[in-house]
């Protein structure tokens, strides 16, 4: 008599940032499958982390394992303090494989580059089946933008993003017109906030990971900011995921299209989501906050300005800025375009800075590894590009301090978008700005120490005493200091015939007034 057919054990990852229970390998708990799951220095170790993004990431985690368990899934939980636990991915696999005898190993593709290196070439000398499946989260697959855009050297986002609305008719007539006939409402979304829509509260629970963290320093991890160890407020798991969905549709999207870009002091999010680390996690799908902001429209709650503003973020942007990652993978991450070698200044790790915009954002960053983004792009990002910071150590430091931060979609945003560094193949122009922007879309100058008004020396009458606002010398400085490179760029043609107008005398000072800020840069 023939025996059964005892399948061998497989043995499936989930990654930190896999956590997603609507994937189909969890639809049913097979008995010759273990599902592993590991906490790692390596993963810990890769840049310096925010203390809440290591502490978010293992508390869900550890919550998605629980939630295995209980469905009847077999689950290998390798925790950071487990003295089996060889700190490595690949060590561990090796160890696990010889513990269960295994004799296949199946991944979800991996959204980084560096683990999809790591896990293909460990893959290539094993002597027995491995697999990588499709993390089935996203809308596109990894190489869309590559196929889509091919050698072409300007790739712009609104092509690629009209044609997913297409694909999925999403804000789309019967009649295949965009919903209000109008792909783009991004002119409507530009309003300064005065304190009037009240800011919705914060709608997360809190979470006492005070154990949790006790384990993390006790294993030796090395963190910045506050781990907010009593009263941490990400989401864990997928129902918090949905409650914060919907908390932000019912009381947040209404006014998201409005403020999208309206900076506030004391106010973390205005009408933002607060959903990156959720969506990055995969504990929400984008495909659910999409179609939950769709449904506020087409139910007469959210206007569409303010609808398609939050969808061109999700199905636009994060799908986007994936493309550019993977095709310009590897070499992405170490592009300087601008030659930009200036060290960070040490109030990014303390957000002690004179400048209230800065303190108010960076100060925001390391107390709740959260800043929007504008805040990122405009106030952060635009100091440092103005002062030519070195873009690798800005890049490590934005993938270190927030909570959402995974290299597919902070590099991009951070070396691209931000920082121009990759030339402009994401970006057209450099979001470069001077205070006059941020006095615009901002409270912020009200109570600096600094005057927005003027450009070099100090400031008469109301500002008395007051000394230039550094972005100004170093707005100027900047276009000065790249002009052959920016000036044939037609989108700054405005720029450069300001340029043209000044008097050398004036030029002069105001390179005079960006150096001196650059020399004291520490205490600004
Ligand atoms: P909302 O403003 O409510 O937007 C809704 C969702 O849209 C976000 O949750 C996010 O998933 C998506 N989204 C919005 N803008 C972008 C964008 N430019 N690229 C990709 N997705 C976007 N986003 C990350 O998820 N991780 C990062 O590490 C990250 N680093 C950034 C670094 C810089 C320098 C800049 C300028 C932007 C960065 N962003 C990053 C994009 C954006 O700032 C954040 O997604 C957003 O601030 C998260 O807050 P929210 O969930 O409240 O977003
Ligand atoms: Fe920022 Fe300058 Fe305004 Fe101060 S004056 S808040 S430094 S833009």
């Amino acid at each position: 008599m023939t025996p059964p057919h005892i399948p061998h054990t497989t043995l499936r990852l989930v990654l930190g940032d896999q956590l997603n229970p609507l994937h189909s390998w969890f639809a049913q708990p097979q008995p010759h499958v273990v599902l592993v799951l590991m906490e790692l220095r390596q993963e810990t170790d890769y840049v310096l982390h925010h203390a809440q993004k290591v502490l978010g990431i293992f508390a869900a985690m550890r919550d998605f394992a629980r939630h295995l368990k209980a469905q009847g899934h077999r689950v290998r939980y390798v925790a950071i303090d487990d003295p089996s636990n060889r700190q490595s991915l690949t060590a561990n696999l090796d160890a696990l494989i010889a513990h269960y005898n295994a004799q296949c190993v199946q991944w979800q593709a991996p959204d980084e580059w560096r683990l999809d290196q790591q896990l293909t070439h460990w893959a290539s000398v094993q002597p027995f089946e491995c697999q990588a499946v499709d993390t089935e989260h996203f809308y596109t697959p990894r190489d869309e933008c590559a196929r889509l855009f091919g050698t072409r050297k300007q790739w712009l986002m609104e092509h690629f993003y009209r044609g997913l609305r297409r694909r999925h008719q999403v804000l789309m007539n019967p009649d295949g017109q965009p919903e209000g006939e109008q792909w783009n409402f991004d002119h409507d979304n530009r309003k300064p906030w005065r304190g009037s829509p009240p800011e919705p509260a914060d709608p997360r629970p809190t979470h006492d990971h005070s154990a949790l963290w006790a384990t993390i320093k006790a294993a030796g991890v090395k963190t910045f900011g506050n781990p907010q160890a009593e009263a941490y407020r990400w989401p864990l798991n997928r129902a918090e995921s949905l409650a914060l969905l919907q908390a932000f549709v019912t009381h947040a999207l209404p006014h998201f299209g409005d403020f999208e870009d309206a900076m506030a002091t004391g106010r973390i999010r205005l009408f933002h989501s607060l959903l990156s680390f959720s969506l990055n996690t995969k504990m929400l799908q984008p495909q659910e906050a999409v179609q939950a902001a769709e449904a506020a429209y087409r139910s007469g709650h959210a206007p569409l300005p303010a609808v398609e503003g939050f969808i061109r973020q999700i199905l636009g942007w994060r799908e986007y800025v994936r493309g550019v990652y993977w095709a310009h993978m590897p070499g992405y991450t170490e592009v300087n375009a601008l030659n930009h070698q200036r060290q960070l200044p040490s109030w990014f790790w303390t957000g002690d800075t004179r400048m209230a915009c800065m303190k108010q954002a960076v100060g925001q960053s390391l107390e709740h590894a959260y800043a929007h983004h504008i805040q990122r792009l405009m106030v952060i990002g635009n100091f440092a590009l103005l002062a030519g910071l070195n873009p690798t150590e800005l890049h490590h430091w934005y993938l270190g301090v927030y909570i959402d931060a995974f290299e597919w979609v902070e590099a991009p945003n951070t070396l691209g978008m931000s920082q121009f560094a990759d030339g402009g193949r994401l970006a057209t122009k450099p979001y470069a700005a001077s205070a006059s922007y941020i006095g615009r879309m901002s409270d912020h100058c009200q109570g600096c120490a600094y005057s927005a008004k003027i450009k070099t020396g100090t400031g008469t009458g109301k500002d008395a005493g007051k000394e230039a606002c550094p972005f100004n010398a170093l707005y100027w400085d900047f276009f000065l200091r790249h002009a052959e490179r920016l000036r044939p760029n037609v989108r700054l043609a405005l720029v450069y015939r300001q340029l043209e107008k000044m008097s050398p005398a004036e030029t002069e000072a105001l390179q005079a007034q960006a150096q001196a800020n650059l020399a004291r840069i520490d205490t600004l």
